[in-house]
């Protein structure tokens, strides 16, 4: 079976590609210079471009493995852990995983909120932004279903802890 590392690695490089970083190994590197470029170019009245930048290098992994787990399901391979796969699972069901990182710093975080009436889903300005909701956002105040599970028991990530983070500053 082809390992976790060499499916990230595929799976950051397409994404790179998706996004016309050609120079590039590192969606964390293009996602950061994407960034400065795009905010040299705002104006005061510009919206958030947060929505336009690729996803970061943990993000992309997550949907990666997500995506690799799906397709060897319909290949009926029945070895595969979801739990080894970007799932986690809780009461019998699974939840996928987002991010092993926080996709943003704490600071960026809170800069971003929305004001759904509904449900937090397409037009949600924080799910644009690949960022959770959270207490800033209007209507949901992060009780919604966009909020990632963000998953601690990660072999070959250096964890770190969203809500405690959060809790701490
Ligand atoms: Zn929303
Ligand atoms: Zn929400």
């Amino acid at each position: 079976m082809i390992c976790r590392e060499e499916v990230k690695e595929v799976g950051e490089d397409l994404i790179l590609k998706l996004y016309g970083c050609h120079n590039s190994n590192s969606l964390d590197v293009s996602r950061y210079a994407m960034y400065l470029k795009a905010v040299a170019r705002m104006s005061l009245k510009s919206k958030s471009i947060m929505a336009s930048l690729p996803p970061t290098s943990a993000a992309a992994k997550q949907h990666t493995f997500g995506t690799y787990y799906q397709v060897r399901k319909w290949l009926v391979y029945k070895d595969i852990n979801p739990m080894e796969w970007g799932w986690s699972i809780t009461n019998d069901t699974n939840y996928p995983i987002h991010s092993t990182k926080p996709l943003a710093p704490e600071k960026v975080i809170k800069l971003v909120s929305c004001n759904c009436k509904v449900l937090c889903k397409n037009n949600c300005s924080c799910l644009k932004a690949s960022l959770d909701c959270t207490a800033m956002c209007g209507v949901c105040r992060g009780c919604c279903a966009n909020v990632a599970i963000v998953h601690e028991g990660d072999p070959d990530e250096n964890m770190m802890d969203v809500q405690e983070t959060g809790l701490n500053n």
